[in-house]
C-alpha cells in the first residue's frame, strides 16, 4: 500500500513537472524573434543583441527557401556546446549613414559565472559564421552590413537553454540586456484558475491575482 502510494505520488510530481514546462509545439517565428531580440536606443545610438539559439535557426529555417533539414542539423551539431550572439552598436545618422561603434568590455553573465567571447574557434564555426553573414546582411540591409558574430562557451554546468528556467545578461559598452528564461514563445500560455483568463507561460503567478497559474491541457 504504502509502496503504491509513493509509486503514484512519484508519478504526480513526474507529470507536474514535466507539465511545468510545457513545450510550445509550433512556435511563431515573430513572436521567438521578439524574445530573441533586444535594442535599445538612445538619440542616434543603436544597440541591438540577437541571441541565436538552435531553436531559432529551427524555427527560421524550417519554411525558408534558404533551409533545409541538413542545414538546421549542421547548425546544432556545430554550436552545440556554444552560444551564439550577434551584437550591433551603431549611430543611426540621417545624412552620413550608419557609423559602427567598437564592441568593447563584452561579457555575458550567467548563473553567477562571467564569460568572455572565444577569442579563436573551429573553422566549423568560423565557416558558419561566414555563411550566415550575407543571411543577415539581406535580411537586415545596410545595419546588416555592420552586425558582428560572438561565440561563447556553453559547454557547462546549467549551461543556458531557451527552455530552462534561469537567467542570463550580455553586456557591452555600458548597456545590459537581460534575457529570463525560459522564453515565453516556447511555452504554451497558463490559465489563471480565478478567471481562467489566459497569461504567458513562463509566469508562474497571475499578475492581477497572484494564484499560481495553470497549464492548459
Ligand atoms: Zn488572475
Amino acid at each position: 500500500m504504502i509502496k503504491k502510494t509513493i509509486v503514484l505520488t512519484f508519478f504526480c510530481f513526474y507529470t507536474l513537472f514535466s507539465f511545468s514546462q510545457d513545450k510550445n509545439q509550433n512556435p511563431d517565428l515573430m513572436t521567438l524573434v521578439k524574445d530573441l531580440i533586444k535594442t535599445e536606443k538612445t538619440g542616434q545610438n543603436m544597440k541591438q543583441v540577437w541571441w541565436l539559439p538552435n531553436i531559432y535557426w529551427e524555427v527560421a529555417l524550417k519554411d525558408s527557401p534558404l533551409g533545409s533539414q541538413g542545414l538546421i542539423d549542421e547548425i546544432n551539431s556545430i554550436f552545440k556546446d556554444y552560444s551564439l550572439f550577434v551584437i550591433l552598436d551603431a549611430e543611426l545618422t540621417a545624412f552620413s549613414g550608419i557609423n559602427k561603434n567598437e564592441i568593447s568590455n563584452l561579457e555575458l553573465k550567467v548563473n553567477g559565472k562571467t564569460l568572455k567571447p572565444l577569442e579563436s574557434y573551429s573553422d566549423d564555426i568560423q565557416g558558419m559564421i561566414n555563411a550566415l553573414r550575407p543571411m543577415f546582411s539581406k535580411m537586415l540591409g545596410e545595419v546588416g552590413e555592420n552586425i558582428e558574430f560572438f561565440v561563447f562557451d556553453n559547454s557547462f554546468e546549467n549551461a543556458i537553454s531557451p527552455l530552462k528556467e534561469s537567467q542570463f545578461s550580455l553586456n557591452f559598452n555600458d548597456s545590459n540586456f537581460e534575457y529570463n528564461l525560459p522564453l515565453s514563445s516556447l511555452v504554451s500560455e497558463k490559465i489563471c484558475p480565478v478567471d481562467n483568463k489566459r497569461h504567458n507561460g513562463s509566469w508562474k503567478y497571475c499578475p492581477f491575482h497572484g494564484e499560481t497559474l495553470m497549464q492548459d491541457n
